[in-house]
């Protein structure tokens, strides 16, 4: 259906990066919807290219200079600037139905069914069930709703400072009103979901149709070897499931990586893949002593370091 579209926003490179790999997940899993991206005006030359790549649409949105009812209210709540932008998702028109996915959503099978689903369906939050998580959402785009959404925002501001606190404030009956808006939580599983209750994911998580990166520490904050297979970043900071981000680094590496050398050209910029390096010299930069603290406190580093090709390479050399 050419009228349906699904919506995801960036305001900068780096979660320009995080649209990219969406989209691309969307499209290896053969949506038959559009795709667009809302970008910021800091979103780079070269980016904003590759993005032009792999959606179907890219609409730069900017709050601060368009002259709508948003930049009012911006001027009122100025604390409120990223939220106002994902609202835009409403003034998509020329779409009778969005999925709107945050930028840290990673797409794992084909999700076109949403679009059988009214305006506003969700997946639970994980941390407060009773309101639904605006990472993944279904919407109907009008101009009528949007400016009501925005006056919301002036009247009443958000209670968690973000976009899921107006939207949860606004579709204040999606809790008890009609259970068909709650979708599945296989359509937005958040990390935290997996820790807070592992036998649940143990048991459902293979179902999941969408991984929510939610949180601090999003994918590109990590390094990766495409070689070695392997990704730092801080340990004590690794919400995330790392099958989950492995998955997110091997499209991004396959797919999005070679399209933004293709835009770079000779100018430097940071793909976040390590080059060069091998896994020996990355052994040195982490102490016998440390890894060892590390298994004792339950963190291996099963996909790099300490992954079962390491372990059978050590086990190899030592038997010859
Ligand atoms: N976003 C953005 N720029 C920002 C922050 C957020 O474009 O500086 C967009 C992006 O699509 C992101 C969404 O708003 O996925 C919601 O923010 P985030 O995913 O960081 O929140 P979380 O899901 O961790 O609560
Ligand atoms: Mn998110």
């Amino acid at each position: 259906m050419a009228d349906q579209a699904f919506v995801t926003l960036a305001t900068n490179d780096s979660y320009a990066r995080g649209a990219m790999v969406l989209g691309k997940s969307l499209r290896n899993h053969n949506t038959a919807k559009k795709l667009v991206a809302l970008i910021g005006p800091h979103v780079s030359v070269q980016c904003k290219a590759v993005l032009q790549r792999i959606f179907d649409e890219v609409r730069v949105v900017d709050v601060l200079d368009s002259g709508d009812t948003a930049h009012l209210a911006m001027m009122k709540r100025p604390d409120l600037g990223v939220t106002f932008t994902k609202l835009h998702c409403w003034t998509l028109t020329h779409y009778s139905k969005c999925v709107f996915m945050d930028a840290d959503t990673l797409v794992l099978s084909n999700i076109d069914e949403l679009f059988d689903r009214k305006e506003l369906s969700a997946a639970p939050d994980p941390g407060w069930p009773d309101c639904f998580n605006s990472g993944v959402f279904v919407c109907c785009p009008s101009m009528e709703t949007y400016d009501k959404l925005v006056q919301y925002c002036t009247e009443h501001g958000s209670f968690d400072g973000g976009d899921q606190g107006i939207l949860n404030g606004f579709f204040g009956d999606w809790a008890t009103a009609d259970i068909s808006k709650h979708l599945p939580f296989i359509y937005n599983v958040s990390s935290v979901a997996i820790y807070t209750y592992m036998p649940a994911f143990k048991q459902f998580g293979g179902n999941a149709k969408v991984v929510h990166f939610l949180g601090k520490t999003k994918p590109w904050n990590y390094t990766f070897d495409p070689k070695a297979k392997r990704l730092s970043g801080d340990a004590h900071e690794a919400t995330s499931h790392p099958t989950f981000l492995m998955d997110w680094w091997m499209l991004y590496s396959s797919a999005v990586v070679p399209l933004l050398y293709e835009q770079y050209g000779d100018q430097p910029f940071n793909s976040g893949c390590v080059k060069g390096e091998s896994l020996e010299a990355q052994a040195l930069l982490i102490s016998s002593e440390e890894r060892r603290e590390r298994w004792e406190q339950g963190q291996a580093d099963y996909l790099g370091l300490d992954s079962f090709e390491n372990i059978q390479r050590k086990l190899d050399s030592f038997l010859k």
